[in-house]
């Protein structure tokens, strides 16, 4: 845990952080008080016994498998927009050792990242950190460090995990993704894992996300469930990689993953589409 009066003075630890509160969801100690309180008001709207960790581990497990389908497919170059604070198996780390000349840029618009990434990166050739908002995708793409690190001419890897639902509705999240794909050449493969309000289907489930997505919304400003239909159209006319937009543990599990149906299992997709 950062102890308060070490904090860098560009971060306000009395106001919660999605990067934070992301933090302590995946057990990690770079967050304060404020964040901790809201992973504890989302904990008392569940159902007893949930543990708060379970889709925010789902979402690291999807996008490490991602990160390996994309380089499979030949992409060596990663653009990290939301990326987080560093936590175990960073992307430039599930990348470089599917194939060593794999590069990373991460981008997060929370200074707190920048300070965290930069610690963890400097030692590494391969990536490097900026802080951006994905709200301006144009200039994330006319960044000139991510201009100097990505090659536009050859396939970019394009994340987008855990972040459009981080987006208003009115910040228009499915144009930014068309910004960010049609800056892009073929070849290249947009990720996304989106929150999701799995509607009457399962309406249990539907439920929990209502709650948490008020609590979300009064303590981070934002957090969205959409529809199964609306994250589908963030991937616009990219080819849709089998099996599609579906829970994230059931977007191609490797040999020996448990699929684990836990309380909040349809709230949390994630898919990957590749640029014709
Ligand atoms: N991508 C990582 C993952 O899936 O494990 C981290 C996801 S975390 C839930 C969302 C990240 O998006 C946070 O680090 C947050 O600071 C960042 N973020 C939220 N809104 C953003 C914005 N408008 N521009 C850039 N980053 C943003």
């Amino acid at each position: 845990m950062i102890e308060r009066e070490h904090a860098p003075p560009e971060i306000n630890t009395n106001v919660p952080s999605v990067a934070r509160v992301y933090d302590h969801f995946l057990g990690g100690k770079d967050n304060y008080a404020a964040d901790r309180e809201v992973v504890a008001e989302v904990i008392k709207a569940m159902p007893p016994g949930w543990r708060p960790s379970t889709s925010a581990l789902d979402n690291r497990a999807f996008l490490r498998r991602a990160v390996r389908y994309l380089v499979r497919e030949g992409v060596r170059q990663f653009l990290d927009i939301g990326s987080g604070l560093p936590t175990q198996g960073n992307v430039h780390q599930v990348a470089q050792a599917a194939h060593p000349d794999c590069r990373v840029v991460y981008v997060d618009n929370d200074p707190i990242v920048l300070v965290h990434a930069r610690a963890l990166l400097a030692r590494d050739p391969g990536t490097t950190v900026i802080t951006a908002d994905v709200r301006r995708p144009s200039e994330i793409l006319d960044d000139p460090v991510v201009r100097d690190f990505i090659d536009f001419e050859r396939p970019v890897g394009l994340l987008l995990v855990g972040i459009l639902h981080h987006i208003l509705d009115h910040e228009d999240p499915r144009g930014i993704a068309r910004r960010l794909v049609a800056g892009v050449p073929p070849g290249s493969h947009l990720v996304i894992s989106h929150f999701r309000d799995p509607g009457p289907e399962h309406p249990e489930e539907s439920a929990l996300a209502a709650r948490r997505e008020r609590i979300f919304t009064e303590r981070l400003g934002v957090g969205r469930w959409r529809t199964q239909e609306e994250i589908v159209s963030f991937f616009g006319d990219l080819e849709l990689v089998e099996p599609g937009v579906v829970p994230l543990q059931e977007w191609r599990p490797e040999p020996f993953d448990l699929i684990d149906k836990h309380e909040i299992y349809h709230t949390f997709v994630g898919g990957v589409g590749r640029k014709r």
